[in-house]
């Protein structure tokens, strides 16, 4: 990361909250009026909670208003269900719009009107090229594109012919309402654009009002415009598109002009952050739906149970700055540990279960331990646990012939329970194809509380359940779900798909997990955070896995 990444992290200050300061410093921002501009095509991934907590954050810090303005320009593309879940999405992270909920088809009348404004000062003329011919008469970098043969037309033709396009006379894709700036221009976005094309789609918000939408370079700026926004913030790859805004501006009877500032996108390693790709992935069922925990959308990390706060903690740390970077995945790992250690409740799952029976225990006896909910926040207080004759212990946990330094349940070896006793392994016993089933173990019941009074010591806890009340339940662990850092960068990312980004375990876990709210994270003590998926019914419950204990980014430090 650049060191002006690092800079943001130590103030909380960044070039962008910068430059709004000085503006109110100089008297030339009286207001500060930012905005948060999704297109409806998609849910929000972790790439525009930068964007919504750099926009609301600016607007909260200095007194002003942020609004959220949704760019519905394609209909072809955009849906109420998108609408519905960016707002959801917007509020989950913590922010609030209040009465600023504003929509690009809004100004669709406005807009029109100011089509037919610059068609009617010789600034913008109907073309009926074919969209190939449009193409290859715009030219490439190095050459100048071609002058269009319907450049040249009259007001009136144009009005005429716009009014009709606007009246559904022609079909789709037949003319296009461009700017007429320079098709010399180094700037390709000066090189005529188009303002306005024929598209017989219903909207999810106008109907069927028109059939001749606005593009999206023609309504965004604009429409902050309208709504006075005073510091229009957006991603590098606009910063070409500014003097196409300024130029309309400046041809335009509106009496604003946004500033426009550009920032990094943020990227990171193993991650896709284009809704296009992630439509894909959507689409070709690769994962099951827009809030599979595997996608990097917010929608997809909040199933996963990482909470709000680490969202906003690691984009504040990540920063704002100009230089293009690529965020290391276990950086964003890492602050989600960071948010949950001190915060998730301990509670004690089996993943993979191997029976223990303790022969020395009673049968049909059982006993309740007191267990801590928090090693270090006693306020947390404790939850009573069942241990009894029959355990579950994980299988990774013994080990028939062991290595040295394996400490863990082997013939013959003494273990601590966690929150219980110490066991001892007696013998194993075998199925028919020799794959251990069960272990007998005994225990010492003057260990109870995890301490032996002789002071003798053991070199292991386990976690584990008791059979007498374990709720069987299915764990998804979920990896990467590409398998290299730059997932499409030879070609399709469809061909780094990672296939073991989910395996489902059926495991057990205690039965205070029952009533565990969905979403919200637990620590499985030595397996990982976890939490209750919505997919979960009285009968069957499901946990995420959020994220493993182990931090390879404090590791790497
Ligand atoms: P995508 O390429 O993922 O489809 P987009 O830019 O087309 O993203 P929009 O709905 O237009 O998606 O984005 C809304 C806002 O979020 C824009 O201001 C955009 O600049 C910002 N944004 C999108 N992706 C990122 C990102 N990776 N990092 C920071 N901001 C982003
Ligand atoms: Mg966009």
């Amino acid at each position: 990361m650049a060191s002006e990444t690092e800079t943001a992290t130590e103030t909380g200050r960044d070039f962008i909250r910068d430059i709004v300061q000085a503006d109110i410093d100089a008297g030339r921002v009286s207001e500060v009026v930012t905005r948060f501009p999704p297109e409806p095509n998609g849910y929000l991934h972790i790439g525009h909670a930068k964007s919504i907590c750099l926009n609301f954050g600016i607007a909260q810090e200095f007194g002003g208003a942020c609004h959220l303005r949704f760019d519905d320009t394609n209909p072809v593309k955009e849906e109420q269900e998108f609408i519905d879940a960016i707002q959801r999405d917007v509020r989950w992270l913590g922010f609030d719009w209040g009465e600023h909920l504003y929509f690009a088809s809004d100004y669709f009348d406005r807009l029109y009107v100011w089509a037919e404004h610059l068609i009617q000062q010789g600034l913008a003329y109907v073309d009926d090229q074919s969209p190939d011919e449009m193409r290859t008469s715009r030219g490439t970098l190095t050459e100048p594109g071609a002058n269009s043969p319907w450049r040249e037309r009259t007001v009136a033709e144009n009005l005429d012919l716009f009014r009709r396009m606007r009246a559904g006379e022609f079909p789709n894709g037949a003319r296009v309402l461009r700017a007429k700036i320079d098709m010399a221009s180094g700037n390709m976005n000066l090189r005529d654009p188009a303002l306005y094309r024929i598209l017989h789609a219903h909207h999810p918000r106008t109907g069927d009002a028109w059939c001749i939408y606005p593009t999206y370079d023609f309504a965004h700026g604009q429409s902050d415009a309208i709504e006075g926004i005073s510091h229009s913030v957006c991603t590098l790859e606009f910063e070409d598109h500014k003097p196409l805004y300024d130029w309309l501006i400046d041809n335009l009877p509106v009496n604003a002009r946004p500033r426009q500032y550009e920032f990094a996108r943020l990227n990171m390693t193993y991650t896709l952050m284009s809704k296009r790709l992630l439509t894909g992935l959507v689409r070709n069922g690769v994962v099951n739906g827009w809030d599979d925990p595997r996608m990097p959308t917010i929608a997809g990390l909040r199933r996963r149970g990482v909470p709000p706060a680490a969202l906003r903690d690691f984009v504040q740390r990540v920063g704002v700055a100009r230089a293009n970077s690529v965020v290391d995945y276990s950086f964003f790992e890492h602050c989600v540990r960071d948010a949950l250690n001190g915060t998730a409740l301990r509670r004690m799952a089996v993943q993979r279960p191997l029976k223990v029976v303790i022969e020395n225990y009673p049968e049909g006896q059982t006993e309740t331990l007191d267990a801590a909910n928090h090693p270090d926040r006693p306020d947390l207080g404790s939850r009573q646990i069942t241990f009894g004759r029959e355990l579950y212990v994980e299988q990774e946990d013994f080990m028939e012939d062991p290595p040295k330094k394996f400490f863990r349940l082997s013939p013959g070896a003494e273990v601590r329970l966690r929150y219980g006793y110490f066991i001892t392994c007696r013998s194993v016993v075998k199925d028919a194809a020799g794959a251990v089933v069960e272990l007998r173990c005994t225990y010492d019941p003057a260990t109870k509380g995890g301490n032996a009074p002789d002071g003798r010591k053991v070199k292991a806890t386990l976690h584990w359940l008791a059979a007498a009340d374990a709720i069987p339940a299915e764990l998804r662990l979920y990896n990467q779900l590409f398998n290299r850092p730059d997932p499409g960068a030879d070609g399709d990312a469809l061909n780094d798909l990672n296939p073991d980004s989910l395996e489902i375990l059926r495991g057990f876990v205690e039965p205070a997990m029952a009533a565990v709210p969905v979403e919200q994270a637990v620590q499985f003590e030595r397996v990982g955070y976890f939490c209750k998926d919505p997919d979960s019914t009285a009968a069957a419950l499901v946990f995420n896995r959020t994220i493993g204990l182990r931090d390879s980014y404090a590791k790497a430090k």
